[in-house]
């Protein structure tokens, strides 16, 4: 039987199925992304296998896992497009880079984008351009790969998705949009004309700061085909326990985001006008510079804010004073978390943190950062 994996349904009922999730809101998609059989627990727990008695679709643990298929199945659906996990969101990027890439070929990447994906890009024997997420972006002729990201991580701004990707697509170029930051119920970056999303689901897919997972969401089958076969050779495969813990922590994807950003709209209106704080980002304010473009594309914005403290002096005594802040180099979790960025060495002011707003109350978070500035 199937059903574990939310395959066990006949082909009518999973038309059916699929016809009634298309209407329903992102709290019943992700609550109900593995349909249980009777008899079946609601989530089946995860399957341990290296060898499976053959006969049946699995082989071999490095190749097939159910576990890692109801994943897959429940975040290319809201992605809209097959997803293929990955063990961390860098392994994501990375096979999708070894994949799609050729010696000489032309990237062209955001200069204000995840610090670890420009490393990479840079070891390679490739040819980058790196253009602001805000733009101006350069030509796309001869470009191989467009890799953007949006919002970017940790600056926050936004690109007009749809529009580069029509423009890439008419020079030839592949479109993948790195969508960490908004996850894939806060924007669908295949539904706005991406040919590849990749995702950390570190962050808040999995939501509770104990697990690593990634995904590359795409389309185009061949490259499906190619990215399941560059993870079997490669070797580097997901643990099914960590899928499941992502599986279980994409539940409440809904519940969390919708707390995280009613925390983070609280916390700009208080930050705002405070003298200690500078350059204060969220794009969900319609007064922030990316508002305008996030609002046509995204769906939701969810709990990251960026600013600046005077220096790294005033950010260690702001998280000395607080007790509901952590210092945390992640985002998206449970707990409202903060991360002086220069520390890492990204090209930012010292005094500029990412901020990520938790699942606490509002009126204490608001109270605790106040109090702590
Ligand atoms: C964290 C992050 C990654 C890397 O993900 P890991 O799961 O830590 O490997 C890639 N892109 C962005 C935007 C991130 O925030």
């Amino acid at each position: 039987m199937n059903s574990a994996n939310g395959r066990g349904s006949g082909h009518g009922e999973r038309a059916e199925r699929a016809g009634e999730r298309g209407a329903w809101g992102d709290g019943t998609r992700v609550v109900h992304s593995a349909p249980a059989a009777p008899g079946q627990p609601f989530l089946a727990g995860p399957v341990f296998a290296s060898a499976y008695h053959l006969g049946g679709e699995d082989t071999y643990g490095r190749a097939h896992n159910p576990t890692w298929r109801a994943l897959e199945a429940a975040l290319g659906e809201l992605d809209g497009g097959t997803a293929v996990l990955f063990p961390s969101g860098m392994a994501a990027v990375s096979t999708l880079l070894r994949v799609v890439l050729a010696p000489g070929d032309t990237v062209v990447l955001p200069a204000d984008g995840y610090f670890l994906t420009r490393n990479l890009v840079a070891e390679m024997p490739v040819t980058v351009l790196e253009a602001p997420t805000a733009g101006p972006y350069p030509s796309f002729e001869g470009v191989r790969l467009v890799l953007l990201e949006s919002p970017s991580n940790p600056g926050l701004d936004v690109c007009d998705i749809a529009a580069l990707a029509e423009a890439a697509h008419a020079a030839g170029a592949l479109v993948a949009v790195d969508n960490t930051t908004a996850t894939p119920i806060g924007q669908q970056p295949l539904l706005l004309g991406a040919d590849v999303v990749v995702s950390s689901d570190t962050k808040a897919v999995a939501g509770h700061s104990d697990v690593l997972l990634g995904h590359v969401s795409t389309a185009d089958p061949d490259l499906v085909e190619r990215l399941r076969s560059a993870r079997t050779t490669g070797g580097a495969i997901p643990g099914p326990f960590e899928a499941w813990l992502v599986h279980r922590g994409l539940g409440t994807l809904d519940l969390r985001l919708t707390r995280q950003a009613e925390n983070a709209a609280a916390l700009y209106e208080v930050l705002k006008g405070h003298p200690a704080v500078a350059n204060l980002r969220w794009p969900g304010s319609p007064a922030d510079p990316a508002h305008e473009v996030a609002v046509r594309q995204m769906r939701r914005f969810g709990g990251v804010l960026t600013f600046e403290l005077a220096d790294a002096d005033a950010v260690a005594a702001f998280l000395g004073r607080s007790r509901l802040v952590y210092a945390s180099t992640s985002f998206g979790g449970l707990h409202t978390s903060l991360d002086r960025r220069a520390q890492w060495g990204d090209p930012v002011p010292e005094g500029l943190v990412r901020l990520s707003a938790g699942c606490e109350d509002t009126a204490d978070l608001v109270a605790d950062v106040l109090g702590s500035l």
